[in-house]
């Protein structure tokens, strides 16, 4: 997997929920999902109306209790949602921006770290 410089300037990669307008934070994509991307920038205010609105959508729809949360690729800025099934969940994947939540490698390394 290369990275490439794709960085802000060509592709206006949003820092904000277009939802709620929080802050968007770093998450770390789990293993074993079929996202290519190491991170994603994640929304993870509770009171997002996606999120909120997620809950309603997805019981009326499919009757289970789960929702999802807004995120982006950092890459090209594509939006996504991810799957969640509490407030807890995914939690445990944000990569504090002063690197203390967790000892993630940060992804401009050239080499990360992978448990196999
Ligand atoms: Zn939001």
């Amino acid at each position: 997997m290369t990275v490439h410089g794709s960085r802000r300037g060509t592709t206006a990669i949003p820092e904000t929920c277009p939802h709620c307008g929080s802050r968007l934070k770093t998450w770390r994509v789990p293993d074993g999902t079929s996202w290519e991307e190491p991170t994603f920038l994640a929304c993870f205010n509770d009171d997002c109306s996606y999120y909120v609105d997620g809950w309603t959508w997805m019981w009326e729809q499919f009757g289970q209790r789960a929702s999802y949360r807004f995120a982006v690729n950092p890459r090209h800025g594509g939006t996504l949602m991810i799957p969640v099934w509490s407030a807890e969940a995914t939690r445990g994947q944000i990569v504090d921006e002063a690197g203390e939540a967790t000892r993630y490698e940060r992804p401009d390394r050239q080499h990360p770290v992978r448990t196999a």
